[in-house]
């Protein structure tokens, strides 16, 4: 017999929102209703562009950089405030227990629970503010935050800060509208996106803090465009392969084995038999750009012999160890991506018997999608529509973000990224996001919460 905790994990988002909080659920307006509210937000958001615009700067001013995790604490109650403004209520978690966590690095997240008893469907909406550091080439100063030609300039402005700010503004400007929901919108702004999130949205997953059994659908504002919706990402195998030699004096190497020359042969094998196998796999998730289709091998580092040092010594190398990132897709099974791996190996090894691999696992993502015919999907795309005019283009991301600790730690498989910002500005010099993108995005965002969370009848749902 199921219990209850069963039955309500096994009903979908859309069943919950429709039997959500009690009586609240019998007076959601109709569509009539929901589109007078949807004309009162998306002229609150457009009312509020330059408060949008001066939050973004505001957050790009506090320079989030990881590594190593700058700042982080001061981000977290900036944002807290705005989310405090925003009607949320707001709590401060840092990642007690992860070695990251430290008394010179603060991890500290920020989330804002929108008001609503334990029976009220929950979307939730996420954002990273740690940024990668600025690097070379900038022509303005990458934390000055400077708004120019329409354009929010500076480290972070596109990846995603402005995201931020577009979730939060979605909120204020549905509270400013006076539109009450069926259901809640959280927020919540996390640590170390940019370096896998453990800290930031695994930590607040793991502590049950985001949870399927309360939230339905999460949107992540990664800088996807104003009318892209990223349904989910590829997989990823990190893996370390050890050629094993055996050390001689360099003027008789041929009293040695040279660990070099047998991962050169591995290497040969993986770009002559492995590459054109994956170059023929070519995978259904819509995965931008269109040849990040295909599953890829890329040799991320290579060590041997005595890499980097000055002095050198005349040595044979007895080691020398090659990380590579192997990205899948959905149609390949991991097992089989390692297995194919291991198999590659055992035949360079069969080849020459004297030679010897051994693998070592780094990391491995799995690939995640909201399911097809998800309603959050269709909200997004039907909002996406509305605010800019054209149909909504579906893409799959070739990285990992987030969302795999979404469906797989929290287990809310109806979580996708829509955000503002041209993705491909991301980590780049001079990384801008255009002032009329945030401002759709935020529509946008408001909008979907609209359509997805219902919007209650009465003299304020009116
Ligand atoms: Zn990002």
């Amino acid at each position: 017999m199921p219990n209850r905790a069963d039955e309500v994990s096994r009903a979908s988002p859309g069943e919950r929102a429709g039997r959500a909080g009690g009586g609240r659920a019998a007076h959601r307006a109709g569509s009539a209703g929901l589109a007078r509210a949807a004309d009162r937000v998306l002229a609150e958001v457009e009312a509020a562009r330059d408060e949008i615009v001066a939050f973004t700067a505001e957050m790009v001013r506090v320079p989030t950089v990881n590594p190593p995790g700058d700042c982080y604490r001061e981000c977290a109650e900036l944002i807290g405030g705005r989310m405090e403004r925003a009607g949320l209520t707001v709590q401060y978690i840092a990642a007690e227990g992860r070695t990251e966590h430290t008394a010179s690095h603060p991890r500290v997240n920020v989330v804002g629970r929108g008001e609503g008893g334990a029976d009220t469907p929950r979307l939730h909406l996420n954002g990273h503010f740690d940024v990668v550091p600025p690097g070379d080439g900038w022509t303005v100063d990458p934390f000055a935050g400077v708004v120019r030609d329409g354009r929010i300039y500076g480290r972070g402005a596109c990846d995603m800060k402005s995201g931020i700010a577009a979730a939060l503004f979605a909120v204020e400007a549905i509270r400013r509208a006076g539109v009450e929901l069926t259901g809640a919108i959280d927020l919540s702004a996390t640590v170390d996106e940019e370096s896998g999130g453990f800290a930031g949205v695994a930590h607040l997953c793991e502590m049950g803090v985001i949870s399927a059994a309360e939230t339905g659908y999460a949107i992540i504002p990664e800088p996807f465009g104003p009318a892209r919706v990223c349904v989910g990402h590829r997989g990823v195998y990190w893996f370390d392969i050890i050629a094993h030699g055996h050390a001689a004096h360099g003027s008789m190497s041929h009293l040695g084995r040279s660990a070099i020359d047998d991962m050169g042969a591995l290497l040969e094998a993986f770009r002559t038999e492995l590459g054109p196998d994956l170059a023929r796999r070519r995978s259904a998730l819509p995965v931008v750009p269109d040849a990040s289709r295909h599953p890829s091998l890329n040799v991320n580092a290579i060590t041997g012999g005595q890499a980097g040092a000055d002095t050198q010594s005349p040595c044979v190398a007895d080691r020398c160890v090659a990380t590579f990132d192997r990205r899948f897709i959905p149609e390949e099974p991991f097992e089989e991506v390692r297995a194919e791996i291991e198999r590659h190996v055992a035949a360079v090894q069969r080849d020459d018997p004297a030679r010897r691999f051994t693998i070592e696992d780094r990391m491995i993502v799995h690939p995640v999608h909201a399911p097809a015919g998800s309603p959050l999907v269709a909200a997004l795309s039907g909002a996406v529509e509305t605010v800019c005019g054209r149909a909504a283009e579906l893409v799959a991301s070739p990285g990992t973000y987030d969302q795999k600790h979404f469906a797989r730690i929290a287990g809310i498989e109806h979580c996708v990224a829509y955000g503002p910002g041209p993705l491909e500005e991301a980590h780049q010099p001079d990384e801008s996001c255009a002032v009329d993108d945030l401002a759709a995005s935020t529509q946008v965002l408001a909008l979907t919460a609209l359509k997805l969370m219902g919007v209650q009848a009465g003299p304020r749902g009116r």
